[in-house]
């Protein structure tokens, strides 16, 4: 019988309703290899009391017969998500000792689905970030190579997964902060459509982009955790879409026979390693296999996505970010002469380097003179890029491509170089500005055994085949099944 770390997530909430196994004992379970686990830095905090109490729960309603679907099954957080019961900090100092007198819609649907929180996990600072550098507590590391990032900004979350430390976890997704850590780490994440989940309790980043999913190590168990998470929450985010919560897992098991997917050659340029490239091709190669066609597509804006998401996202955030002044919550300097100061002061405190950056260029290009020089321009290339999408989706239902550019990095190698992050983010931030759904599933192993993801990129709400394509690719593929050594 395998280990308990090491089933998926039907079958760990088939073994909990069949009462195999009680959801403290699985929550135990986890919580020790967190402790085990620690030195990868995937949490930023757990609390044994807090877990345990909602495990006891989830088995009272257990033993009562309640349908939940998640009823038991241990899920983790990323620490952009505000929750009562832990500390929420979005990895900032600014929000160091913040307790939310609130659960996030997302955290709160996942618990009503009978979910156990094992705690908060760690992330770049406010979601800005690659490589979960940007953390003000610690790095996370990859746990296929410790000495490397595991990408970010939902980097703990990632690292949990692969490292079997929870079965599942929650991410963000603004630019590419699910999918690009999934690839590095070798695990599934999706992005649903821009409205799809609520954004209600998500510490926000830049608003018109942030978008929460799941991070798991399949896309069944994937579809498990999105059908929760979805739904309108019309009252707490007035951008979270009027659909009904849907059944993701609905599709699973379709055929591909005729399946169309576009392939964008601006994917496949000099940027592009060989090492990733190759393992692309070879999945590609899959999917026809499995009855799909692969069609020649061109999404010409590509690489204009990075300047505009560069200017769209900090603009946003520097709005957002206002917020922390050192009155409301948070983080106030002890010392200060007057109002003016007392900001500067819990700001510079507060803040750090990649998120004072974004500010200092969002309010740049938001100021009188140069709004319409930059942040306007930008949107009006936003609205070509997804266009663009469009035309593809014309030709295509789906559209596939490498995740990232190469796989995960040494620690410290981009870490003075914002451009070079924001470079790596290229493959990603297309989908992103459009507002489409898109995942990374694990496709192959490139330099030095590291993992490569594939993304894969739906037209609006078409999540549910996105999370099909990926299954039959899992159904006759096992990267999604390794694991690091030594977990
Ligand atoms: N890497 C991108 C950034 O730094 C995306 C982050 C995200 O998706 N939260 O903004």
């Amino acid at each position: 019988m395998s280990a308990l770390h090491d089933l998926a997530v039907a079958e760990l909430a088939r073994r909990l309703r069949t009462r195999d196994v009680s959801a403290v004992e699985v929550a135990r379970h986890f919580l020790a290899r967190g402790q085990a686990f620690d030195a990868l830095g995937a949490y930023l905090a757990t609390d044994e009391e807090v877990t345990l109490g909602q495990a006891r729960a989830a088995d009272v309603r257990l033993a009562a017969g309640d349908p939940a679907p998640l009823l038991g099954v241990p899920v983790a957080h990323k620490d952009i998500f505000v929750t009562r019961e832990f500390p929420s900090t979005a990895g900032s100092r600014m929000l160091a000792d913040y307790r939310s007198p609130f659960d996030a819609t997302v955290v709160r649907l996942l618990a009503e689905a009978g979910a156990v929180s094992l705690g908060k996990l760690n992330c770049d600072e406010f979601a800005m970030g690659s490589s979960n550098e940007n953390s003000a507590f610690r790095p996370a590391r990859n746990p296929w190579d410790t000495s490397r990032i595991p990408g970010g900004s939902s980097g703990g979350s990632a690292v949990a997964v692969a490292a079997r430390l929870a079965p599942a976890a929650t991410g963000t997704d603004t630019g590419g902060s699910i999918r690009q850590p999934a690839s590095f780490c070798g695990i599934t994440g999706i992005k649903p459509t821009y409205g799809r989940a609520s954004r209600h309790g998500m510490i926000a980043f830049a608003s018109s982009l942030d978008q929460a999913g799941p991070m798991a190590r399949s896309a069944e168990d994937c579809a498990l955790l999105l059908s929760a998470m979805c739904g309108p929450d019309p009252d707490r985010d007035s951008t979270s879409l009027d659909m009904p919560a849907e059944d993701f897992g609905r599709q699973l098991g379709d055929s591909l026979d005729g399946l169309r997917i576009g392939v964008p050659r601006e994917f496949f340029g000099p940027g592009l390693a060989d090492d990733v490239r190759a393992a692309i091709d070879a999945a590609l190669k899959q999917y026809e296999k499995l009855g799909a066609t692969l069609v020649d597509i061109s999404l010409p804006r590509t690489e204009l996505s990075i300047p505009v998401y560069y200017i769209i996202a900090p603009a946003e955030a520097s709005s957002n970010l206002s917020r922390f002044d050192g009155v409301k919550f948070g983080h106030r300097a002890r010392q200060y002469d007057d109002l003016v100061d007392m900001y500067r002061r819990t700001r510079a405190e507060g803040f750090g380097d990649e998120v004072k950056r974004r500010i200092m260029i969002g309010t740049y290009v938001l100021s009188h003179g140069y709004y319409d020089a930059y942040y306007l321009q930008a949107q009006k290339i936003r609205r070509m890029i997804a266009d663009d999408f469009q035309q593809a989706f014309r030709a295509c239902d789906l559209i596939a491509g490498p995740a990232a550019p190469s796989v995960a990095w040494k620690l410290g190698a981009k870490a003075d170089d914002p451009v070079a992050n924001y470079l790596a983010d290229i493959f990603t931030l297309p989908g992103s500005l459009a507002g489409l759904p898109g995942m990374s599933l694990p496709c192959g192993f490139g330099e030095a055994g590291m993992p490569v993801g594939l993304q894969l990129l739906g037209n609006y709400f078409q999540e549910a085949r996105l999370l099909n394509a990926a299954h039959r690719f899992q159904q006759a593929t096992d990267f999604h099944l390794r694991k690091p050594e030594g977990v």
